[in-house]
């Protein structure tokens, strides 16, 4: 059984339709990229899922028809969305950000177990634990966003361009810790610009132009795809 399962998934902004049809699935331990250029329907599909967006079509995520569940019991079930705009609350420290993301869950007596893990992976972040979130880095900051969200324990982690606005060796950085996040048996949606990296990071892509799903396969397979390269992966 799929972990995530979306069917003929329509959203719309009062009249305008964003996204058309979409199905996708992924399955548990799975990382999948939904690649596309500006506009073409991603951050409005992954709101959908959070249930921030109405849509219409299917939605089953554990089993369950997601559309029966508010935002906060899809929180509460494990789906976690790290928004593009990396939202932290800048007037509180590295640690007050990452204890915040563990909020949402039961388990609190495992949250200092876990805090050191975000702490081992981001070695950074222990450096400045004490360090004010708004004074970070954008590198620092993404990873700040991936640790709070690691703190709520995701089933289901849908990362929305991770790498926007990153120098290449950060970005670089940031994609080694999203494919190592596979040996804690989270899966990830990732929504992406940078095709390559995230085909490189993925097990299977789709692409996404104009709200509808253009093609799809394993990411090994659409890295080498003459018409995808020309595309969006730079020509090479
Ligand atoms: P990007 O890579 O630039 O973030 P995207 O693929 O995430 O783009 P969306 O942000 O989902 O694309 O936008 C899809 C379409 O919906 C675009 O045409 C956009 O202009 C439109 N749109 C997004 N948000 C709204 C809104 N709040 N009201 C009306 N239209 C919107």
């Amino acid at each position: 059984m799929a972990l995530l399962s979306i069917e003929n998934v329509c959203v719309s902004y009062d009249k305008v339709e964003a996204v058309h049809n979409v199905s996708l699935s992924i399955e548990a331990g799975q990382i999948v990229t939904v690649i596309g250029p500006n506009g073409a329907g991603k951050t409005t599909l992954m709101m959908a899922i959070i249930g921030l967006l109405k849509s219409t079509g299917r939605m089953e995520y554990l089993g369950q028809d997601l559309s029966r569940l508010e935002v906060e019991s899809r929180v509460g079930q494990g789906l976690c969305l790290v928004p593009e705009k990396r939202e932290l609350f800048h007037d509180m420290s590295v640690y007050d950000n990452l204890i915040l993301g563990s909020y949402s869950r039961q388990d609190r007596s495992q949250v200092p177990q876990d805090l050191d893990g975000v702490f081992d992976r981001f070695p950074r972040l222990k450096e400045r634990r004490s360090q004010m979130a708004g004074t970070l880095s954008g590198g620092e900051r993404q990873m700040l966003a991936l640790g709070r969200a690691l703190m709520s324990r995701p089933k289901l982690l849908m990362l929305d361009e991770p790498s926007l606005g990153l120098a290449p060796l950060i970005v670089r950085e940031i994609f080694r810790t999203i494919a190592s996040l596979r040996e804690t048996g989270v899966s990830i949606l990732l929504v992406e610009q940078n095709a390559r990296a995230a085909l490189e990071t993925a097990d299977y892509g789709y692409v996404i132009e104009t709200g509808e799903i253009v093609q799809s396969g394993p990411a090994n397979t659409l890295i080498h795809d003459e018409k995808l390269i020309a595309a969006y992966l730079g020509g090479h």
